[in-house]
């Protein structure tokens, strides 16, 4: 698969394509097929035993879901990956491939839901435990290690307190504990930040937020080292979770913009960032590229612009929160983010419901808590829909 390119970030993102049919189509034509045809038995068999590569089944490899794999290997200087139908389905493949009954991971407590879902309710059922470290509790880790540690887990920035973890450190200490450094880079891509230059072993996406970018097919992927992506091919491969041919059509299509949009995703963000924190209806504002974030410094070092997440609440808690929400009308409220369309969530009473107080509070969430994704619409209309909605 590795193909080292010789051009930049946005010009692999585009030039990589597979190879042309005999039709010379320029833009890459869909592949709907389930399986592909052989000469003879010869061809047949030597393919099977991998002798040549070649593709088989579309639940194995299909052109598509490699000019995908391809782009984003490149993409996040990785040497080899593999797609899946969801972000979660990544996730889920990780775990399942890499851990053994009595394994320990240790794992950022801000996650996504449903990864907070495996670590607590599937994980277990299996026999292996998970201990939650906070954000800024880096130092805590040497105290929280067991010599049955496989796995170091994070998101940065988190879902949705858009808090940074020090990839860097975390590279270093997993490094000296010897064990696997997963990182799900979702709300960065690897436009803003790759974390295999600081020490990631696998690198997880939700294709379905700012890759995709426009809110329209499910995928995941996950990219890293060659010999840990050939143990997580054969479990995908055999398990099923396969992305669609024509859900990666779409994704590397979307690649081909990914730079100008999450560039324009992080300006418009960074502007209504700092409108909303002089906002006399506003309590506070997280954003990572804001001086006034808790890790701005760390955010600064590793990501390349802040991401196009904010997180912030409205005054008056709970109450007002609702009343803020129910006012919008330019922005969608939905449960999605990373799209062209502005999107914004209440994650106490949707996404983070299942939480009780306490932890909700644990991973950053407060009753009043909003998240914006900003979108591309222009930024003074989101500006104007949000201050109409504050004034209300
Ligand atoms: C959405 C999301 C996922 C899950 O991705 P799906 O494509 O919805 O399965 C995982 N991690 C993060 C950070 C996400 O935002």
């Amino acid at each position: 698969m590795e193909k080292k390119s010789k051009f930049k970030f946005e010009t692999s993102a585009i030039r990589t394509q597979m190879e042309r049919s005999s039709f010379s189509e320029h833009s890459a034509p869909l592949h709907l097929t389930s399986s592909f045809v052989f000469e003879d038995a010869e061809e047949m068999r030597a393919s099977f035993a991998e002798e040549k590569e070649r593709n088989i089944y579309s639940r194995f490899s299909n052109p598509n879901t490699s000019e995908f794999i391809q782009k984003v290997t490149q993409m996040e200087e990785a040497e080899d990956g593999v797609a899946f139908a969801s972000g979660m389905g990544a996730v889920f493949a990780s775990f399942a491939t890499f851990l053994n009954t009595g394994d320990h991971v240790l794992s950022a407590r801000a996650v996504f839901g449903s990864t907070h879902a495996l670590f607590t309710k599937y994980l277990p059922k299996w026999g292996i435990d998970t201990t939650y470290f906070a954000v800024d509790a880096i130092d805590s880790l040497e105290n929280l290690i067991q010599p049955n540690t496989k796995c170091i887990y994070v998101e940065s920035p988190t879902n949705p307190g858009v808090d940074i973890l020090d990839l860097e450190a975390l590279g270093k200490f997993a490094k000296k504990h010897q064990i696997l450094f997963i990182v799900d880079n979702c709300f960065a891509t690897p436009y803003l930040q790759q974390p295999i230059r600081f020490g990631a072993d696998l690198v997880i996406h939700s294709a379905t937020k700012l890759m995709d970018g426009q809110g329209r097919v499910l995928g995941g992927i996950t990219v890293g080292k060659r010999e840990l992506i050939r143990e997580l091919y054969l479990f995908a491969r055999n398990t099923g979770a396969s992305l669609s041919p024509f859900n990666a059509w779409v994704l590397s299509k979307s690649l081909e913009t990914l730079a100008v949009r999450v560039d324009r995703h992080c300006d418009s963000a960074l502007i209504i960032a700092e409108k909303l924190e002089k906002h006399p209806q506003v309590n506070w504002v997280k954003y990572p590229f804001l001086p006034s974030h808790p890790q701005h410094a760390l955010a600064l070092k590793q990501m390349k612009k802040g991401g196009n997440i904010i997180s912030f609440e409205v005054k008056g808690g709970l109450d007002s929160g609702r009343k803020f929400i129910n006012k919008i009308q330019l922005c969608s409220l939905s449960a999605n983010l990373g799209d062209s369309r502005s999107i914004i969530t209440h994650p106490s009473s949707t996404t983070h419901s299942k939480l009780s107080e306490t932890e909700q509070l644990e991973v950053g969430i407060t009753p009043g808590m909003i998240r914006l994704s900003v979108g591309l619409e222009h930024n003074e209309d989101i500006w104007n829909d949000l201050n109409k909605a504050l004034h209300a």
